[in-house]
């Protein structure tokens, strides 16, 4: 039995591979390592979904692979030959082939590189797991998406959609909380699309999640604004049950229907407009996150100005801002690039305007009270989050899984900051 060290990069989807990862070492007999020097062998979950963050990866390789190194997550998947430059003994994990995972660890431990890409996971519910918080079930609902969006290599590691069975997702939702989680996050690599690839849809996924009595919150991950118009209606009929987190990260990417159109992403920028009003309207302050990419080859002065603008209109309470990078296999990377300087220009402009609104968008909760579950060790402080998903601190000691009434008396562009009540 080996000592093994899991480290792990990118959404919310890459951790809870990487909690399915330890649990199945764990269960295989093998014990985790503290620290990479400690290990017998190291395990990198990798993210690629940027230049900056693939390098990072390959840096962290590079530390990584003076014992036996499995490189898992999407970046052996996408760029193979990339990983295999820095780390040729490496073995390789797919996004999709976790069920292979104790194979491919004692292959390694024997000195013997093993490659498992194939999408061979027929679902990933039920696999046994080590959560990286205890309070939070991180539970997969599908994999791959169901878009072609030309900037995007993700599509090549996670592929074609393929949902998991409501029953199945139920089930593992039953046996999170059974363990003691107090928040249930739905992730996937595109929710919107989630069920329609098995008759089914994520609002329907929702309702039979929220069924499940017991008190806990659901938090309902990142999906592309294009399905909205499709769901939109009963998605804010779901939205109702006070189980559900008053959040939704909707990345729109750009203002400019012609870049939109170039990025092949499926939507307008008025599909992501009417969503966020949609559900301002039926819930208060509720909160919007969007992604923005700034330098998409296509881009011009033009196009970013009308990104300015729907932001201006929109005031999404966070911006996750992307710098266009040409990621290796997407159609994109074959589009004449932008000057780098002027990307960098371009990004300064939104993350100016973004924290602006971030932090005036939080300055309207100074005074609310209400109930926080405390669900996240950060440092010495623990944090919680409100019916909103709004980060909130407190400086009186709290049980991690435990509800509190909060009065809030300060606001960050990153958070609220207040004191327990009762
Ligand atoms: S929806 Fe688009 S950006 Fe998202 S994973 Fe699929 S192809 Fe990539």
């Amino acid at each position: 039995m080996a000592k093994i060290w899991v480290e792990a990069y990118g959404c919310s989807a890459s951790f809870a591979d990487s909690e399915m990862i330890t649990g199945l070492v764990v269960n295989g007999g093998h014990t985790l390592a503290d620290d990479p020097s400690d290990a017998d062998l190291n395990v990198i979950v990798t993210c690629s979904v940027k230049d900056a963050t693939a390098d990072k990866m390959i840096y962290r390789i590079k530390r990584l692979k003076n014992k036996p190194l499995v490189v898992a997550g999407c970046l052996p998947k996408a760029e193979t030959a990339t990983v295999d430059k820095f780390s040729p003994k490496a073995s390789l994990l797919g996004p999709n082939s976790l069920g292979k995972t104790l194979e491919i660890i004692e292959s390694t431990l024997r000195g013997h590189k093993k490659i498992e890409l194939e999408d061979s996971d027929i679902s990933k519910v039920g696999l046994p797991k080590v959560r990286l918080n205890p309070a939070v079930g991180i539970v997969e609902i599908a994999s791959g998406c169901m878009s072609e969006c030309t900037f995007c290599q993700t599509k090549i590691s996670k592929g074609e959609i393929r949902s998991f069975r409501v029953g199945d997702i139920v089930r593992q939702v039953r046996q999170e909380i059974d363990d003691g989680c107090s928040e249930i996050w739905l992730t996937s690599t595109d929710n919107g699309c989630y069920g329609l690839d098995i008759g089914t849809d994520l609002p329907s996924l929702i309702d039979n999640v929220s069924e499940i009595e017991h008190d806990f919150m659901i938090r309902v991950g990142m999906m592309n604004p294009m399905y909205m118009p499709r769901i939109r209606k009963d998605l804010l009929e779901s939205f109702e049950n006070p189980k559900l987190f008053k959040f939704l990260h909707i990345p729109v990417q750009s203002g400019s229907n012609q870049v939109l159109k170039d990025m092949k992403r499926g939507h307008t920028a008025d599909v992501f407009r009417k969503s966020s009003d949609i559900f301002r309207k039926k819930f208060e302050r509720f909160t919007v996150s969007t992604d923005i990419i700034v330098g998409f080859p296509t881009e011009t002065e033009e196009d970013f100005g009308q990104t300015l603008d729907m932001i201006q209109e929109t005031r999404p309470d966070i911006i996750n801002l992307s710098r266009y990078s040409a990621r290796l296999g997407t159609k994109a990377a074959f589009m004449d690039q932008i000057n780098v300087l002027d990307i960098m220009k371009r990004s300064k402009t939104v993350f100016e305007i973004a924290s602006k609104i971030s932090y005036e968008r939080n300055q309207e909760w100074v005074g609310w009270k209400g109930e926080v579950l405390f669900d996240e060790i950060s440092g010495d402080t623990i944090k919680g989050r409100n019916y909103a998903y709004k980060p909130v601190i407190v400086q009186e000691k709290v049980k991690l899984g435990h509800r509190k009434k909060v009065e809030i008396t300060r606001a960050t562009k990153h958070g609220l900051y207040g004191h327990i009540i009762s």
